[in-house]
């Protein structure tokens, strides 16, 4: 009876090296770590030890029999991960040796943001002893997009919460809330202080619709920060007065909030969703949400953890017409056919393939009908000319983020993150480092990966700054007296 990773899985990789076997993958040294859903047990090699379970900040990882019916597919889905011969048992590669300071200078650096890039880059940095962290957040609360994004009802991988107040309690982390970088503090006074700066501050802004109708309408992203709490949002209406709602952009996100809307408010008010928001739910008369993609449903962006995760909490339907281009082989493409098709008359999330948004309107969105088209193998969808409008009140887009240029810090405008070699800040004219300055999260590789993938990501920002220190290219902050 093996243990099993569940929905919760946020990929930080600590059960790894917590299992005596090596049954858990892939590892961040893996080449597939980079883009997994989640990690998977091997069933056939776990020794059923239960080290994993104690090593996992989010709950995700439960012994066989301990799988409530909600769980239960995921031993399906850890088993999948090793079909085809693809079991792994090779040594894994040694932990990265310590990090360690040469020079008598007590490391201080600067971190802007409190997110979860920050929060692993913080604690790497204070394995190195006299070490010191100043973390600077514009919010009144820390902890960035656990707090703010991850949904309400999401109560397992909050959990990860726990593991970022233990770093904040740490010696020579120091937190400083309510301070954006940029405004009265720049990165001239941070670095008086500091021997470097590193950049957290995510992609907070979104990917805009460029369809005719589409300026002012409600992006997924605000939709989330107010149900969140975001004081940035706080004050936002939504129109919640219409039975449908229509979320244009089928990954993650667009999943929790039509999970969010279709949900109890009853059973919601049993999670840190924001009271206003709670509210406004609960007089709401959204039955319907329709997430709607332009592509066909091999391409759905969202993961087979939260589909599995969605159709446990509410009924999810998907129109036979839509279901084209699935593969057997695939556990995701069978899971999303095997979806209802009739709708029994309740709440529902439906899944909507092939149309493409053309214009939004105050009755809705009117979308083109695409259709498949494949030459040699690769697969485009073309417009058919058909039309399709869908009646709705709110209508969000939820098509991806963005992060915003920084005051003083060079810009990719087409990535949209901070030009930087394995998190050292590049001036994109020379290639040459920005002394002192370094990136790690959303802001350092776009927006993409689970909280734990940022801390694979902010060590490799840390040893390139400890590197920098150790071989004196920082520049030495003049406000802190040099050791004597
Ligand atoms: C809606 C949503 C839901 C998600 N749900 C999940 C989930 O369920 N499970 C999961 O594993 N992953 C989830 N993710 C992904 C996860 O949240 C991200 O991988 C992670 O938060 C990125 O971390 P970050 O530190 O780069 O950025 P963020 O978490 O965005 O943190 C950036 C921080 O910097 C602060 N900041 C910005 N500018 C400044 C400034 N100038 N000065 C000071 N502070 C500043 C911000 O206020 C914020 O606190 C979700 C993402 C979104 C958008
Ligand atoms: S229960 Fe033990 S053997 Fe099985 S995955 Fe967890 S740590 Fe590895
Ligand atoms: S959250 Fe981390 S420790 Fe838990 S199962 Fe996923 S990768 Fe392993």
């Amino acid at each position: 009876m093996p243990h099993v990773v569940t929905q919760s899985c946020c990929n930080d990789a600590s059960c790894v090296h917590a299992c005596p076997v090596n049954c858990i993958h892939p590892t961040p040294d893996e080449p597939d770590f980079g883009t997994a859903e989640m990690l998977y047990i091997d069933p056939a090699a776990c020794v059923d030890c239960g080290a994993c379970v104690t090593a996992c900040p989010v709950g995700a990882i439960r012994p066989h029999g301990g799988l409530d019916e909600a769980q239960r597919p995921f031993l399906e889905i850890n088993a999948d991960f090793y079909k085809d011969g693809r079991t792994r048992r090779g040594i894994l590669a040694p932990h990265e040796p310590p990090l360690h300071v040469t020079t008598r200078e007590p490391l201080r650096v600067a971190i802007v943001g409190s997110g979860p890039s920050a929060m692993y880059a913080a604690d790497e940095i204070l394995t190195i002893p006299g070490a010191r962290v100043d973390v600077y957040e514009r919010l009144a609360t820390p902890y960035g997009l656990v707090r703010t994004g991850v949904a309400p009802d999401h109560v397992d991988t909050r959990r990860v919460i726990e593991v970022f107040d233990r770093i904040s309690r740490q010696d020579g982390f120091h937190l400083h809330l309510g301070v954006e970088v940029g405004g009265r503090v720049g990165h001239a006074d941070l670095l008086r202080d500091h021997h470097a700066v590193l950049y957290a501050t995510g992609a907070s802004s979104d990917r805009r619709l460029d369809v005719p109708g589409a300026d002012g309408v409600t992006t997924a992203t605000e939709f989330v920060a107010w149900y969140n709490g975001h004081p940035d949002h706080a004050d936002h209406r939504f129109d919640l007065s219409h039975r449908r709602a229509v979320v244009i952009g089928n990954g993650n996100v667009a999943l929790d909030v039509a999970r969010v809307l279709t949900t109890p408010p009853d059973a919601l008010a049993r999670t840190p969703v924001s009271r206003a928001a709670l509210e406004a739910l609960r007089v709401g008369a959204v039955e319907e949400v329709v997430v709607v993609g332009r592509r066909g449903p091999a391409d759905s962006a969202f993961t087979l953890p939260e589909l599995v995760g969605l159709r446990s909490a509410v009924e999810v339907v998907v129109p036979p017409a839509d279901l084209v281009g699935l593969d057997d082989a695939s556990l995701k493409h069978r899971a999303i056919r095997d979806l209802g098709r009739e709708p029994s008359g309740g709440r529902r999330v439906t899944l909507r393939y092939l149309l493409a948004p053309a214009e939004i309107t105050d009755t809705g969105v009117t979308f083109t009908r695409n259709a498949p088209h494949t030459e040699d193998g690769r697969t485009t969808y073309v417009p058919t000319g058909e039309t399709v409008h869908l009646e709705a009140g709110l209508v969000l887009t939820s098509i991806g983020y963005r992060a915003r240029p920084l005051p003083g810090l060079p810009f990719d405008e087409r990535r949209a993150v901070v030009p930087n070699d394995r998190g050292r800040v590049v001036d994109p004219a020379t290639g040459a480092p920005v002394p002192g300055t370094y990136v790690t999260g959303w802001i350092k590789r776009g927006p993409t990966g689970f909280i734990g993938t940022n801390k694979t990501c902010a060590r490799e920002t840390v040893r390139q700054l400890v590197a920098d220190h150790n071989a004196g290219r920082l520049p030495r902050p003049a406000a802190v007296p040099s050791p004597a």
